[in-house]
């Protein structure tokens, strides 16, 4: 092993940070194994055995969507043969039906950024949500639908943020963040948030005490060093306002995009990029290896290569189906318990907040 990497090494060993010129040298190195043994040895430091997961149901309220981004096979225009757009009578329906389920504790809500719908259309259905289901944990809104409710309303961010917190918003998801890069953004997402405005919508969040996730999709046209620098932003962000939750990497799915001649990730690149994100990201207790991403199987891999979070029971996920994930569209929680206990490690059942609920 070369000088730099053993350097590395001890840095981990001993808690230190890592700068870039690590991040690079570790994504050019090819001993998955080692990576994976310094992830799992940095995950049982920062949180121990526990493998969480949480009972939820996503809402997707529409995808028709002004921005279009080419990497996106959900949002669509307004006369699209699969366009939907959810009435308020629709969505109490489905929230309704979800929290039937006693166990069920948040509902993740996130859309395409609809070219007609004001922003009182969307405080009003968190309000709305709030005053039937007042014990459910709404998680609503990434930051690119918070620049978008900024730009339609006129309201500044820190107005748009208070006002949905008011009505009852009570953490945000990570998505929208992509690569915190301009160069891939004006390629592929030239129509919704830039780098710097998804930073700061998110910053004004945690100031506020909204707590948020961070996420990266990766696997497209970006290079590894457009990889660690969003990764190094997190970081300073998160040491700046220790708002973030968890970090959830996403696979790019190209199916049905306009970049459907991409292919898919290997499993190889999964992990690497799954250990790297949690030795670098050590201000993070939680690294989510998302399953409707990555699969059940290699989700349960991705837990000894740094994850410590398997996300949810999930239930009705479409905005990643439509790009072609191949797994399943809701897991019970048997199936997830039985995950976590076959590679030794302690199922614990958690809130949106990371508290404790059960451990089994
Ligand atoms: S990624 Fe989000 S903003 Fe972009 S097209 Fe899809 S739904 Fe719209």
């Amino acid at each position: 092993m070369d000088a730099h990497l053993q350097a590395i090494e001890m840095k981990i060993r001993d808690g230190a940070r890592l700068t870039k010129e690590d991040g690079l040298a570790l994504f050019a190195n090819q001993d998955l194994a080692w990576l994976g043994s310094l992830a799992d040895f940095a995950r049982k430091r920062v949180s121990g055995d526990y493998v969480y997961f949480n009972v939820n149901r996503h809402i997707n309220l529409t995808n028709i969507c002004t921005a279009r981004c080419k990497f996106c096979a959900f949002g669509c225009d307004a006369d699209s043969r699969q366009a939907y757009a959810m009435t308020k009578e629709r969505v109490l329906e489905i929230a309704r039906v979800a929290t039937e389920d006693p166990e069920l504790k948040e509902l993740h809500i996130v859309s395409g950024l609809h070219p007609q719908w004001p922003f009182e259309y969307y405080v009003d259905i968190i309000a709305m949500l709030k005053e039937a289901l007042p014990h459910i944990h709404l998680k609503a809104f990434t930051a690119v639908e918070i620049c978008y409710f900024a730009k339609i309303s006129g309201k500044s961010i820190p107005e748009v943020l208070t006002t949905l917190k008011t009505a009852g918003v009570n953490s945000m998801p990570g998505g929208g963040a992509e690569i915190l890069s301009d160069r891939v953004r004006t390629e592929l997402c030239p129509n919704k948030a830039t780098a710097a405005e998804w930073l700061n919508a998110t910053y004004h969040a945690h100031r506020l005490g909204i707590r948020s996730n961070a996420s990266m999709l990766y696997g497209h046209i970006e290079t590894m060093e457009e990889r660690i620098d969003h990764l190094l932003s997190l970081r300073a962000l998160q040491d700046e306002t220790g708002g973030f939750q968890t970090f959830i990497c996403f696979p790019f799915h190209s199916k049905n995009t306009e970049l459907a001649y991409m292919p898919r990730t290997s499993l190889w690149d999964d992990l690497k990029t799954i250990a790297i994100s949690r030795l670098l990201l050590d201000n993070f207790k939680n690294i989510k290896a998302y399953w409707v991403m990555l699969t059940v199987p290699v989700a349960q891999l991705a837990l000894g290569f740094g994850a410590n979070d398997i996300d949810g029971t999930v239930s009705e996920e479409k905005i990643m189906h439509a790009a072609g994930a191949k797994s399943e569209k809701a897991l019970q929680q048997s199936t997830i318990i039985d995950v976590i206990r076959q590679i030794g490690r302690i199922p614990a059942q958690r809130d949106s907040m990371y508290n404790i609920l059960k451990v089994l």
